[in-house]
């Protein structure tokens, strides 16, 4: 299994996590499916989750309800959620699941993890340790994983995005 990103979805991710940050921020993916891939064409952030610092708490319902719409009105199928884990005073974030992010992991689903923290150096976008996408946007450093769930087993997996590969942010100067 890989979560292949789209520009479209790329962008979304970025903008959403930026937008809230130093709050998560919570959304639905978009796209659709191939027994190899999940393929996010783009992301639909949720105005209703109540950000918080530490936890994003999601009105399943709903999440439920907006599903079965997109799947009613269009071709896309939901195929998994993203949230983002901001950086909380000095303590750096990573895209490591946290207890509540385990506990609502859905079956077959991928749920991708955007991590954000503040950097001063301008950095290109590159995969990192083979799976995870890391680079940095007007002072910001993210680094963004995914997750797929088979069985009783969480795996991390790759994340495929090739719009961003060798990205940098415009008129970026590298810091003297
Ligand atoms: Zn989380």
């Amino acid at each position: 299994m890989e979560v292949y990103l789209s520009e479209n979805a790329f962008v979304g991710l970025l903008v959403s996590t930026i937008e809230v940050y130093r709050r998560e921020c919570f959304g639905i993916l978009l796209g659709h499916n191939t027994p190899e891939r999940k393929v996010v064409e783009f992301v639909v952030p949720y105005q209703t989750a109540k950000r918080k610092f530490r936890e994003v708490r999601i009105n399943w319902d709903r999440s439920q309800r907006v599903g079965e719409a997109v799947r009613d009105v269009s071709r896309w199928e939901c195929v998994g959620d993203y949230h983002s884990h901001p950086m909380y005073g000095t303590k750096r974030a990573t895209t490591r699941l946290s207890k509540e992010d385990l506990k609502h992991f859905k079956e077959g689903d991928v749920s991708v993890v955007a991590a954000i923290n503040d950097i001063s150096k301008p950095r290109r976008w590159s995969y990192v340790a083979h799976e995870s996408l890391s680079g940095t946007i007007n002072g910001y450093s993210l680094r963004i994983s995914a997750y797929y769930k088979m069985g009783n087993e969480i795996l991390r997996v790759p994340i495929v995005c090739p719009y961003a590969i060798g990205f940098l942010e415009k008129n970026a100067k590298p810091k003297s």
